[in-house]
């Protein structure tokens, strides 16, 4: 008979490992399907200098290293494989991967979210020869370079500020004439001699045969088309939940972020979510930490009043407060 989980978490940004700590110091059997991008968004950050106990700041990758540090030492088996399908309709759940098929009592998801792209052809053509969604991933491709950014929130100011440690100059284009981003955000980018804005204009193609050479640019208000020599494109317009997994199975709302029923629990009774796959509002490592935290005792909790005799336990999200 294959080992019985009692949870198996499903991602490994801050939510899933601050559950996988919880649920494995709780003493229970916990396997983290971690997914081949191990370690979620913050692998493409830089500094994070908002999380409390780094008051120094810290690098995301470094974070995340030792946030799987942490969940391994209670007990957690990790394994970076994605997961490929989900069966909820029986328990125990079966998890499948491309390789193996889990097994457990409860479920996590804490799949985060990615980012999002404009959905141009040229853009996907394009992509890792001079498209990037991740300045922390390839900056370092493009010193001495002029690279232009689009997005007008904090990500876009983050990115620009970013890549001006590489490129020769970093141009900033937004849909609108006011940026969505921090005030703080907005000031510093400003303040930096090497970037510059290009308002209430959209990109409408990425131009080059092998690499990128220019964009194609339309401005909103006016309808005037220009073109950009560039030689870098950095997409930061934002990011969407990854949730295509648990389509139809799991309740979530119009764009896709999963909407519990009880507290983290899902729709289904003994699942549970936790993370920026519930939350697009807040979004951040300490957020997704904390709601990890909760997912976790939720589960502990709900897997403590099933007992023993799963038959004799009221399942329904009514029961379970
Ligand atoms: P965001 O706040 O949703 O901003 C996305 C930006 O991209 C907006 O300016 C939006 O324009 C633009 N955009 C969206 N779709 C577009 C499209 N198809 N074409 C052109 N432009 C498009 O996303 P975010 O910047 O990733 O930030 C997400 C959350 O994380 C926020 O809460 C943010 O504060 C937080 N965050 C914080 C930090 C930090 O504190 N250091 C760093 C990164 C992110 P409009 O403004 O016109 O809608």
């Amino acid at each position: 008979m294959a080992k019985v989980y009692d949870i198996i978490i499903i991602g490994s940004g801050p939510a899933g490992y601050t559950a996988a700590i919880y649920a494995a110091r709780a003493n229970l059997s916990v396997l983290m399907l971690q997914g081949y991008q191990v370690g979620g968004q913050l692998m493409l950050t830089s500094d994070v200098e908002n999380y409390p106990g780094f008051e120094e700041g810290i690098l995301g990758p470094s974070m995340m290293e030792k946030f799987e540090a942490q969940s391994r030492r209670f007990g957690t088996e990790v394994v970076a494989e994605d997961v490929i399908a989900v069966d909820f309709s029986k328990r125990p759940f079966t998890i499948k991967t491309d390789s193996d098929e889990y097994y457990a009592r409860a479920v996590i998801i804490s799949t985060g979210a990615s980012a999002k792209w404009l959905g141009l052809a040229s853009e996907q053509r394009l992509q890792g020869r001079g498209v990037s969604a991740c300045a922390t991933c390839d900056g370092f491709f493009f010193k001495n370079k002029e690279i232009a950014v689009v997005g007008g929130g904090d990500t876009a100011m983050e990115e620009a500020l970013y890549l001006t440690r590489y490129a020769s100059h970093v141009t900033v284009i937004h849909r609108r004439d006011t940026l969505r981003a921090s005030k703080i955000m907005q000031e510093r980018a400003f303040k930096n001699p090497k970037i510059s804005f290009i308002w209430d204009t959209e990109v409408t193609e990425v131009l080059g045969d092998d690499a990128v050479t220019d964009l194609r640019l339309r401005n909103l208000k006016t309808g005037e088309e220009t073109i950009l020599p560039i030689q870098g494109f950095f997409l930061a317009i934002g990011h969407e939940p990854n949730t295509s997994l648990f389509k139809g199975i799991i309740n979530m709302d119009n764009v896709g972020y999963i909407v519990p029923v009880e507290h983290t629990m899902t729709n289904i009774p003994g699942v549970f979510a936790a993370g920026d796959v519930t939350d697009h509002r807040y979004r951040q490592a300490v957020t997704a930490a904390g709601d990890g935290c909760r997912a976790a005792l939720d589960a502990e909790r709900w897997l403590e009043g099933l007992g023993d005799d799963a038959d004799v336990h009221d399942w329904s999200p009514e029961a379970w407060t």
